[in-house]
């Protein structure tokens, strides 16, 4: 049986798993739950160790200009964060700080910076692997911040949340091979967990009505498959894990070519980590002490 969405989150918070902020989808992360995403992203990592990935590190924050090449404001405006900061000299420092103190409306007395908040962790790859790739591609491996603006009272829909996300850049069969071995792979490692998954083909929250059009053409060609998870309803289980096969989106922009010189495909695998907590924490109970042996056992090995 699942908890209804109010038990979950009064769960959540009554246990200090979660630590609320006043802001849809934005909360704290108690010392059990952090150590429960810890965990997991560990186990993701023992699993994955002889793969070869090599692990990279990015801030939460993206060039500007890189949002711009993606197109992200083509197929998802009404996600984007942006960074604005104060430009201005004394006088205008004085009058942001007394509009804000007095309860009016600073916030157009900003300008935007060279940043936005990374919408995914791995928008910030690609770019760093323009030209030619070894003869065997590339597989990369980050953690990172990501930033998303879908306020929510639903627990598993955050704005501000991080993904463990693999790169794979390669010739097209060898990144559709790496692809749907991970579906396998992704699944049977939740299923270990105790968690009830299964796996479906998605698409993306394109703005818009073309965005339905291209959502329709996602789903038709393939490109995006998910691993759900029942945590709010068994009829519209949680997405904790996504896979997307990117063709040569992103490859074609940053000139990425295959050792043998063609345009290489690319694709990703992202585990929400908030979310797999979540799924766990929602199946074993909110305390990770009386979690059955089996699942304790991998991820606290
Ligand atoms: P996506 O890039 O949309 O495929 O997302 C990758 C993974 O991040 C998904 O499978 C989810 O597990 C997680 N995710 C996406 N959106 C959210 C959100 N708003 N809150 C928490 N986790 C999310
Ligand atoms: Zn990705």
């Amino acid at each position: 049986m699942l908890y209804s969405m109010q038990d979950l989150q009064r769960g959540l918070e009554g246990h200090d798993l979660v630590l609320p902020s006043g802001v849809k989808g934005v909360w704290g992360r108690g010392e059990v739950m952090e150590d429960i995403i810890r965990r997991f992203n560990d186990l993701v990592s023992r699993e994955t160790k002889d793969d070869g990935a090599q692990e990279l590190q990015y801030p939460p924050v993206l060039a500007r200009s890189l949002i711009e090449k993606l197109g992200y404001l083509d197929n998802f405006p009404q996600l984007a964060g942006s960074v604005h900061s104060f430009f201005g000299k004394d006088a205008e420092a004085r009058e942001i700080a007394r509009k804000a103190r007095e309860g009016e409306d600073w916030e157009a007395m900003l300008q935007p910076t060279d940043v936005m908040l990374a919408p995914a962790a791995c928008y910030a790859v690609y770019p760093n692997f323009s030209g030619m790739l070894p003869g065997k591609g590339r597989l990369i491996s980050v953690t990172g911040w990501v930033f998303r603006h879908e306020p929510s009272d639903e627990p598993t829909r955050l704005q501000s949340f991080r993904m463990r996300e693999f790169i794979r850049m390669g010739a097209q069969e060898e990144v559709v091979a790496w692809r749907d071995t991970w579906l396998e792979r992704g699944m049977e490692l939740l299923k270990r967990l105790g968690l009830d998954a299964k796996s479906d083909v998605a698409s993306d929250p394109f703005f818009g009505r073309t965005g339905k059009m291209m959502a329709a053409q996602q789903v038709e060609q393939r490109l995006k498959f998910e691993i759900l998870v029942p945590v709010i309803s068994h009829e519209a289980p949680t997405a904790v894990c996504s896979f997307n096969w990117h063709q040569d989106h992103f490859s074609g922009k940053f000139g990425i070519r295959t050792a043998g010189g063609e345009t290489a495909h690319t694709a990703c695998l992202g585990f929400g980590l908030e979310r797999v907590a979540i799924a766990l924490i929602n199946t074993h109970g909110f305390d990770p002490a009386q979690w059955p042996a089996d699942v304790r056992k991998q991820l606290w090995p």
